[in-house]
């Protein structure tokens, strides 16, 4: 909505708000400094004050910062990203640990890699790398679809032998499906005696995921987290399916990527998690994310390792934000600093409207519920 508050249209004019809201009051409507008033009325405000106005329309501003149509140069492959999904309890974390360790991409087997959200493995058949995101769970998947961001290219779909196809399996199946992204399945738990894979077969025909044995073209493999079984496998099935995918990307261009996950360290400032999706981010780039902007000062890969930049598929550390960005947000690369603080201003400007519209009608419609 198209609206603004009294103090934020003041800030912008270099005016005093009681100066706005005396005008206000002139044309018979009385304001507090927080009320939204809405463009044709601030306009006109702001012509009576002597301002010139200029609407900017988000297009304007954001304008070339993503070129996500134009993928005509995306000719190089990338590797896969995978998140991985299933109901609780039957295996994410451990499956994503045991992965992580199985095949670290520099062979710093046995030691503490540190967790930054998503990491890299090495399919030992084929030599390919992997990128998974290292926060399971329908959360993060459904918070990052909701803010338009497309990480995953596989969904890895943990079912434990033992249990079965329960309701956030379901569920998994389901967002996988609106997302269009496949699915492999990885029965888990097959090291205990009452596992039933071929149960989980037939349940997950049930909610129209057939797999190869049973005619269709869902792959699953077997696995024990617990006792590191198949785990090459699946890492080489996850390979091949990416083939299938022909996943391209560009590196020769300004980085674009999506925040992870975001915090403000203690000792390091805002700290993001970014997985970079095309180009190459660098150090001493200038980046935007959401509402926060930056130069990127230091990266830091999956292995804990400072690097000098980080292209496509591969997840880094980025330090330099002003602020932390929130997890979906995402990064683009922009020409230098009054880019990235005109975007960023834009942005949180909007984010401040939406606020005080949202409060405002809340406060609407709480008046007609009391009167
Ligand atoms: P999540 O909730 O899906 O992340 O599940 P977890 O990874 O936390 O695992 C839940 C429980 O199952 C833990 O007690 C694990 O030790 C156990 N578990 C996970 N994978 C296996 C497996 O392959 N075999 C056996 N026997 N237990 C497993
Ligand atoms: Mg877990």
């Amino acid at each position: 909505p198209e609206a603004i508050t009294i103090q934020e249209l003041a800030n912008r004019m270099s005016e005093r708000a009681v100066d706005v809201i005396r005008l206000l009051m002139k044309q018979g409507a009385m304001h507090k400094i927080t009320d939204v008033i809405d463009a044709d009325t601030a306009q006109l405000i702001a012509e009576e004050l002597g301002h010139t106005v200029k609407r900017v329309a988000a297009s304007d501003v954001e304008e070339g910062l993503f070129d996500i149509v134009d993928d005509s140069t995306d000719t190089e492959t990338r590797s896969p990203v995978v998140t991985v999904m299933g109901h609780v309890d039957h295996g994410k974390t451990s499956l994503l640990d045991a992965l992580r360790h199985a095949n670290v991409v520099s062979g710093e087997a046995g030691g503490i890699t540190q967790h930054i959200g998503a990491y890299q493995v090495v399919s030992p058949e084929s030599g390919k790398k992997i990128t998974f995101i290292d926060t399971p769970g329908h959360a993060a998947f459904t918070a990052m679809r909701a803010r338009g961001a497309k990480v995953t290219d596989i969904v890895v779909l943990v079912v434990a032998a033992d249990d079965g196809v329960m309701p956030q399996t379901v569920e998994a199946i389901n967002h996988a499906k609106a997302a269009r992204v496949p699915i492999i399945v990885a029965i888990n738990k097959i090291d205990k005696p009452d596992a039933k894979p071929e149960r989980v077969r037939t349940e997950l025909l049930q909610h129209e995921v057939q797999v190869e044995s049973f005619g269709g073209d869902v792959v699953d493999v077997e696995v024990s987290a617990k006792n590191k079984t198949n785990l090459d496998k699946l890492l080489e099935m996850i390979a091949l399916q990416a083939e299938i995918l022909d996943l391209k990307t560009n590196s020769q261009r300004p980085a674009e990527g999506t925040v992870i996950e975001a915090k403000l360290d203690r000792g390091r400032g805002p700290v993001a998690t970014v997985l970079v999706q095309r180009g190459t981010l660098r150090v001493g780039d200038i980046i935007v994310a959401g509402a926060e902007m930056g130069r990127v000062r230091a990266l830091i890969s999956d292995q804990g390792e400072t690097v000098q930049e980080a292209g496509p598929s591969v997840p880094v550390e980025v330090l330099g934000f002003n602020g932390p960005p929130e997890a979906g947000d995402r990064l683009a690369v922009v020409e230098n600093e009054a880019r990235a603080r005109q975007v960023t201003s834009y942005r949180a400007h909007q984010k401040r409207e939406n606020a005080a519209a949202s409060i405002s009608g809340m406060r609407g419609s709480l008046e007609q519920m009391m009167s």
